[in-house]
C-alpha cells in the first residue's frame, strides 16, 4: 500500500465571509489544505484547477442554486460533496442526497463533526468504491459477504427485508442514507414513497440489535431525512 498524505484538499464553496474563515481556520489546523470559493462560479473553477479531495458546498449562493451545482460537481470530479444547510431545511437535505452529495451538515455544525465527517468522507475515497465485507460497530458484526448478522458472537436471525436495509447502511457506515434511496434500493423505485414500511423494518432491526431499542445508538434517525448507521471503526 502506498503512504498516503495526512493533508486533504478541501474546496469551501460558501458566500458568508465570516464562516468561510471559521472553517478556514478549523481545517487548516486539523492539517487539511484549503481552497476558497465565494460563488458557484469561482467554485466550478477551482474543482478545476485545484482538484479537491473534498467539497464543502454551502446551498445558499447568491449566483446560482446550490441544489443545481450537485450535479454540476459530480459530472466533473470524484471529490467527496458535502453539503451544508440551515438546520429546518430538510426537503433541501433529501434533494441534496437524492442528487448526488454523499453527506451534509447542518447550520451551525461544530469543528469536531465537521472533522469527524471529513475524516469519514476521506477514508470512503481512500477505499474507493470497493465494497467492504464486515462492518463492525460495537458489538454487531455485518457480515455482506455472506448476508449474515451476529451480535456479541451470536447470529441473529434477521428477515430478508431487515437485511436488506441493514446491508444499504452498512456500505456507507457514518453516512446519511435518505428514505428515498433506502426505499429504491429494498423495495424498488416504485416504493420510494413508502417510508412506512421502512419505519417497520428499522423498529425490528432495532428490536434485534441495540442494547436499548427506544435510544438506538446503531441505527441513528435522520429526522425527516433518512438513517445513519454509527460506524466509527
Ligand atoms: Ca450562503
Amino acid at each position: 500500500m502506498c503512504v498516503m498524505s495526512l493533508a486533504t484538499k478541501i474546496l469551501i464553496v460558501e458566500d458568508d465571509g465570516h464562516v468561510r474563515r471559521l472553517l478556514e481556520a478549523a481545517l487548516q489546523r486539523a492539517g487539511h489544505d484549503v481552497a476558497e470559493a465565494a460563488t458557484a462560479r469561482e467554485g466550478l473553477s477551482l474543482l478545476d484547477i485545484y482538484k479537491p479531495d473534498t467539497v464543502l458546498l454551502d446551498l445558499g449562493l447568491p449566483d446560482r442554486d446550490g441544489l443545481e451545482m450537485i450535479p454540476l460537481i459530480k459530472a466533473r470530479s470524484d471529490a467527496t460533496l458535502m453539503v451544508v444547510s440551515a438546520r429546518e431545511n430538510v426537503a433541501e437535505k433529501v434533494a441534496a442526497l437524492d442528487l448526488g452529495a454523499d453527506d451534509y451538515l447542518t447550520k451551525p455544525f461544530d469543528t469536531e463533526e465537521l472533522l469527524a465527517r471529513i475524516r469519514t468522507a476521506l477514508r470512503h475515497r481512500l477505499s474507493g468504491n470497493a465494497e467492504r465485507e464486515r462492518v463492525m460497530v460495537d458489538e454487531v458484526e455485518i457480515d455482506l459477504g455472506h448476508r449474515r448478522v451476529s451480535r456479541a458472537g451470536a447470529e441473529i436471525h434477521l428477515s430478508r427485508k431487515e437485511y436488506d436495509v441493514l446491508a444499504e447502511l452498512a456500505k456507507h457506515p457514518d453516512r446519511v442514507i435518505s428514505h428515498s434511496q433506502l426505499l429504491r434500493a429494498v423495495w424498488g423505485p416504485a416504493h420510494e414513497t413508502r417510508v412506512d414500511y421502512l419505519r417497520i423494518v428499522v423498529r425490528n432491526l432495532r428490536q434485534k440489535l441495540e442494547t436499548d431499542p427506544t435510544r438506538p445508538r446503531l441505527i441513528v434517525n435522520e429526522l425527516g431525512v433518512g438513517y445513519r448507521l454509527r460506524g466509527r471503526i
